[in-house]
């Protein structure tokens, strides 16, 4: 645990705090609230506050809750790094991504020399490294604030030991304690919105920090999943994406026996919720239950990420991912066959210890016969600490640029071949994003392909149907019904 937090802080206030969640946190959010009233005052203005955030959706999620607990403060959102106060959400999953976020440190120390009055918060994956910290407690003095993926919902009460301490605060912890529900949030799109059912993963892959970063795997109690659902489309909320690092393993170490498929079941009953998606499952634990109720539940989308990472059964092993090519291959053609016009799409590790060409070619052949509707293809990235960094087989750059590409193009074949197979047909698209200067909308269909149409703007956030008219590869262009 990485902490400088007085602990005999004597702050009348802060004494008086309730130790309950989440009361102690609206408690310090009224604290905040006060001084930052004083701070508008002097500036004539309502202070400002932007989130940058680094890496992936449940990276997404921890800072819409950030930014809730910043509305709820008073803080006004602005899109740049001048805004009074800045928080950085950071990722460690790549290594040249710290890189980069010290040279974004940097630039908002020299911001920091003008405005002596602004606030630097980090927080996420790349916190929770000792050497990460020590590094900014070292080297980067004028942060205020620390934290890590485990205590997100302590922004407020951290701020305000900024505020009445004048000292750097670093709070890092290396486990979990509690689930801390009920806090403010803040949902960017209004139509749709992501529910962390879970957090952690017990999965250790070799090549990944994330089970060293955010812990072991817990899960949230599916009632309290089901009020933020209700909550959420009480609020205009269509559709929900159930998020986690492995959402089929779900419930394992819960004692109510609510297991995925169920979860699934109970959220589609919330009268609002239109439409369900998740993200991501392990084809480790996809029982066939949860194949007929992706299958048999109108509300689910038809559409499984299913993350394959290597189609070579070698390499499989070397991640430790417990499954074959051949099981991989088998679970892809159960699901087409139970779930009719079901889109498959995956993650692919590219340059992986010891990978050659036969491995890629392996790969390819797994993205054909699975018939993947796209992929997200990485480049392997070494992260220290992990199995896999220690293995002495790395792949030089070449190698793995030469490997990459021989990959993306049987990706980008596959892909627009299947998307091809829809052309023609009338669709349900949720409308996401419109642009002023063409007037043409960008829905999203139930298999997660986007296509754009003329539109008003008054559909942003409904569900129209729409007739797809030219595939683009990608994406499709089309007129609505
Ligand atoms: S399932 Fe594997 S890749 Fe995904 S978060 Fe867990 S350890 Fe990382």
């Amino acid at each position: 645990m990485d902490r400088n937090i007085d602990t005999v802080f004597t702050d009348p206030q802060f004494v008086a705090a309730p130790q309950m969640e989440p009361e102690r946190q609206y408690y310090f959010i009224d604290l905040m609230k006060t001084l930052l009233l004083a701070r508008a005052t002097e500036l004539g203005r309502k202070p400002t506050m932007h989130i940058e955030t680094f890496g992936c959706q449940m990276n997404e999620k921890d800072s819409e809750t950030l930014a809730g607990i910043l509305k709820a403060i008073g803080y006004e959102e602005s899109d740049g790094e001048d805004a009074d106060l800045v928080v950085y959400n950071t990722c460690t999953v790549r290594e040249n991504a710290n890189t980069r976020v010290y040279g974004r440190i940097g630039y908002l120390g020299n911001r920091k020399k003008l405005n002596r009055d602004k606030r630097i918060v980090l927080c996420g994956c790349m916190m929770q490294e000792k050497s990460a910290v020590e590094k900014i407690r070292q080297s980067y003095r004028f942060v205020d604030v620390i934290f890590g993926t485990h205590n997100i919902y302590l922004l407020a009460e951290l701020l305000y030991r900024r505020e009445k301490t004048g000292k750097q605060v670093i709070d890092v912890w290396d486990k979990a304690k509690e689930i801390v529900e009920s806090l403010p949030r803040y949902n960017k799109y209004g139509f749709k919105a992501g529910i962390n059912i879970m957090y952690g993963c017990d999965n250790f892959c070799s090549y990944c920090i994330v089970p060293y970063v955010r812990g072991r795997e817990r899960s949230r109690a599916a009632e309290d999943i089901v009020e933020e659902a209700r909550h959420l489309t009480e609020n205009g909320v269509r559709e929900i994406m159930l998020l986690g690092q492995n959402v089929n393993s779900y419930g394992k170490n819960r004692e109510d026996g609510i297991r995925f498929a169920e979860l699934l079941r109970m959220v589609s009953k919330v009268e609002g919720v239109k439409r369900i998606r998740f993200m991501s499952p392990h084809p480790k634990d996809f029982p066939d239950d949860l194949i007929d109720e992706i299958a048999a539940n109108e509300k689910v989308c038809k559409h499984v990420h299913l993350p394959l990472q290597s189609g070579s059964s070698r390499l499989l092993k070397a991640m430790n991912r417990h499954y074959t090519k051949e099981q991989y291959l088998e679970l892809a053609a159960k699901i087409k066959e139970r779930i009719p016009d079901v889109a498959l799409t995956t993650d692919i590790i590219i340059g992986f210890p010891g990978e050659t060409m036969k491995d890629v070619e392996d790969t390819i052949d797994v993205v054909r016969k699975a018939g993947f509707m796209s992929a997200y293809t990485f480049l392997y990235s070494k992260r220290n600490g992990t199995p896999a960094a220690a293995m002495d087989n790395q792949v030089s750059d070449e190698v793995a640029a030469e490997h990459f590409n021989r990959l993306l193009q049987a990706v980008g074949e596959t892909a627009a071949e299947q998307a091809e197979r829809w052309t023609g047909r009338t669709e349900t698209v949720l409308c996401e994003e419109y642009k002023e200067e063409t007037g043409l909308m960008t829905g999203r269909l139930d298999n997660n392909l986007l296509v754009h149409f003329p539109a008003e703007k008054e559909a942003l956030g409904t569900l129209v149907r729409v007739r797809l008219e030219e595939c683009k590869g990608f994406y499709f262009l089309g007129s609505q019904l």
